[in-house]
């Protein structure tokens, strides 16, 4: 277990870096002025094991009233530092540099003015000036820190990057670098140390993309700066976690994370015990001579594992998501048709005339053993053989595919090699005794480095038990290996787990949540801060019902005009809290209408979304 070499950042009492565990937190999501309130809330999310806590700081008045919250926790024994969470002003950073214990800081709008999306053009003088602009008045900030002994975050959106930083890097992980590093050189011309930082998006790949470059960047520069990780507007429930998990999990495997935030629009307090199991559950294993695997598998297969089920009936095979196409063999009946839903494999070792019905699209596949009779029913049928034993039997199993699974390093032999080399028909199965990333990562480069241009299901075998926790262990272990599109299909064995339905569907929320396919309508939504402007969670949980059937979409919910709109990332639309019970909604980055009163929202949201020809009934 290694992670990545780090300073140590001091943040009152909390010392954060690579020879401290990981440290989690969460922010507030009550007004900045409530002091009460504020403190109530901070006090929860500390007795949940928060050991860092976020105000946002909207302006210098509120700034100001940090001094007041962080003095009553203080009365009332609790040590916990505070962060402030400051965007569009430096007179508030600065403010609030003097009461608490770190500032957050958002490169894209700290001297820059909001940013326009439109494509603007700089002058290698005019974006010096502007570069000098910043490094004056983030120095003069630098000071004060210094001087209070308070630490930085220097956090930076994917959506809320300059207009100056898109003209010259666009709205991409690399331009997110970008903007960091512009900041960081100060930080370092400053000789100022007490430096964390974070990249995040919405979208798991490009904050695992940009944390990488970012990282890679610092190590040219000598830089050894802790990170902060997170996905922003994950959104709540089930998707927000395995959201998260597929997006911080994957850097603690790498090795990359000293501090997460995992952002549910939930109560703050809830985001915690999510918080720690995702570090409890991830293997560090910092690398910094990782190959760069080139994935081509951009639209990964699903196997659904119904080694369980004694006997496939109609109940089955619509829990599956197929249903009667068309009455037309005498012999079996009803034929099946697949839903959007419905796997494009299935793991059975029970056969049965269910399976004549199956679509040609659709493989069953059962233990090699079992192939001649499977053939009877399904003539799709594909076996399944262990490496150990695939050169001894495979050039006598029949049918155009072949899955040979490799679970042990000893069954990777040279003769194993030579025949999957000759044999086109071979999918390859991993399936690692220990199921964890890096494990993956290993065999990968292993089929890599023999040449092997082999497609691969990744499978995972594991234990049932508490749900939540066998999802965050599985999206984290497995969802970097489809952001990086290195999968050929997933495939989850949870054994014990009485309904099929939990390894199928977790399976189509890792892939989801990875970009690589899309089952359901993509939600995502801010956590809510102080500058939310209205009742985040209710608004989620009706625009969620009102367009739960859109599955081509992606809709956001954000909580202020402020930052809401820019961090929406690519959203086909935007539902906002404009404030006084209004609504603001947008077409992609485009405002579109202004002011709705909230009652009326989801019926001009629904309006909007069918003028634009992407409504369709339920
Ligand atoms: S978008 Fe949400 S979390 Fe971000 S500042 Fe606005 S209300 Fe707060």
């Amino acid at each position: 277990m290694k992670r990545r070499e780090t300073k140590q950042v001091q943040i009152g009492t909390l010392v954060m870096g690579s020879d401290h565990p990981v440290r989690v937190q969460s922010m507030l999501n009550t007004d900045t002025m409530n002091t009460e309130a504020c403190v109530e809330q901070a006090i929860r999310i500390i007795e949940a094991g928060g050991e860092l806590v976020r105000i946002t700081a909207p302006g210098v008045k509120e700034a100001e009233n940090l001094k007041n919250i962080h003095a009553e926790l203080r009365r009332r024994g609790y040590t916990v530092p505070l962060s402030a969470d400051i965007h569009f002003n430096p007179e508030a950073a600065i403010t609030a540099a003097r009461y608490v214990e770190k500032v957050r800081i958002n490169p894209g709008n700290f001297v820059d003015k909001r940013a326009t999306f439109k494509t603007l053009t700089y002058t290698d003088e005019e974006y010096a000036e502007e570069l000098q602009r910043l490094r004056e008045k983030f120095t003069a900030f630098l000071d004060v820190c210094r001087e209070h002994g308070t630490a930085v975050r220097i956090g930076t959106n994917h959506g809320s990057l300059s207009d100056r930083t898109m003209s010259r890097y666009g709205n991409t992980p690399a331009g997110m670098v970008e903007a960091t590093m512009e900041y960081l050189r100060v930080c370092r011309d400053e000789a100022f140390d007490n430096v964390v930082i974070s990249l995040k998006s919405s979208d798991c790949r490009v904050m695992v993309e940009a944390v990488r470059l970012l990282v890679r960047q610092m190590e040219k520069e000598g830089m050894h700066y802790p990170l902060h990780l997170g996905v922003t507007e994950a959104g709540e429930g089930e998707d927000g976690r395995i959201r998260s998990a597929v997006g911080i999990g994957t850097l603690l495997n790498e090795g990359l994370g000293d501090t997460i935030r995992v952002s549910l629009t939930e109560e703050p307090e809830r985001e915690i015990p999510v918080a720690r199991e995702l570090v409890a559950c991830c293997k560090p294993c910092y690398r910094e001579d990782v190959p760069r695997l080139e994935g081509r598998f951009s639209r990964p297969l699903i196997v659904a594992d119904i080694a369980g089920v004694e006997c496939v009936d109609e109940q089955v095979t619509a829990a599956l998501d197929f249903h009667v196409a068309a009455v037309n063999d005498p012999v079996y009946g009803d034929l099946l048709k697949g839903g959007h839903l419905a796997p494009e494999m299935i793991y059975t070792e029970a056969l049965g005339p269910e399976w004549t019905k199956l679509p040609d699209t659709v493989k069953v596949i059962v233990p090699h053993e079992s192939i001649d009779v499977a053939h009877v029913y399904n003539r799709n049928a594909v076996a399944l053989v262990p490496a150990g034993e695939y050169p001894r039997v495979g050039a006598q199993l029949e049918g155009s595919e072949i899955l040979v699974e490799w679970r042990e390093e000893r069954d990777w032999t040279p003769e194993l090699v030579e025949c999957l080399r000759r044999d086109e028909r071979v999918v390859l199965v991993l399936n690692p005794s220990r199921p964890e990333y890096m494990v993956y990562r290993r065999m990968l480069e292993t089929v890599a480095a023999a040449g092997l241009p082999t497609r691969v299901i990744l499978r995972a075998e594991l234990p049932s038990g508490n749900r939540e926790q066998v999802s965050l262990y599985l999206a984290s272990q497995l969802g970097g290996l489809f952001l990086d599109r290195l999968g050929y299909g997933i495939w989850l064995s949870v054994k014990g787990e009485k309904d099929f339905s939990f390894g199928l569907q977790l399976s189509r929320d890792i892939l989801q949540s990875a970009g690589v396919r899309r089952y359901k309508t993509e939600f995502i939504s801010c956590p809510g801060c102080g500058r939310t402007l209205y009742n985040l969670q209710e608004s989620v949980a009706r625009v969620k019902k009102a367009f739960a059937h859109l599955n081509k979409l992606k809709i956001a919910v954000m909580g202020c005009v402020v930052n809401g709109p820019g961090e929406m990332g690519d959203a086909d639309y935007g539902y906002v809290g404009a404030g006084n019970g209004k609504v603001n909604l947008f077409k992609g980055k485009q405002l579109v209408r202004v002011g709705i009163p909230e009652g009326e929202a989801i019926e001009a949201l629904k309006q909007l979304i069918a003028e634009n020809g992407d409504w369709v009934d339920a």
